[in-house]
């Protein structure tokens, strides 16, 4: 039997081959994965900043994402911001 792989942003296994491990580096899940991951030890002020930069959500200006969608992401980013004194 061969050796397995964990992917440590992604939290999966897979074969333990050059060619696999390649292609799974190189595929969004895992980039978006990695991303999520290396975010969280930025600067929160940092990522406000970025994320003020932004283009305003089109689907929340014309009222099709509910406020309430909204608020519970924000509620998300102030809970898990190391500024917040929460967990
Ligand atoms: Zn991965």
């Amino acid at each position: 039997m061969g050796q397995s792989y964990f992917c440590d942003y992604c939290g999966c296994f897979m074969k333990s081959d050059l060619n696999v491990r390649k292609l799974h580096n190189n595929g969004i899940s895992h980039t978006v994965a990695k991303y999520r991951y290396m975010r969280r030890f930025e600067d929160a002020a940092k990522i406000l900043a970025e994320e003020r930069l932004k283009n305003p959500c089109q689907r929340y200006s014309k009222g099709i994402l509910p406020v309430r969608s909204v608020l519970q992401l924000w509620s998300i980013i102030v809970i898990r911001s190391p500024r917040s004194g929460k967990s």
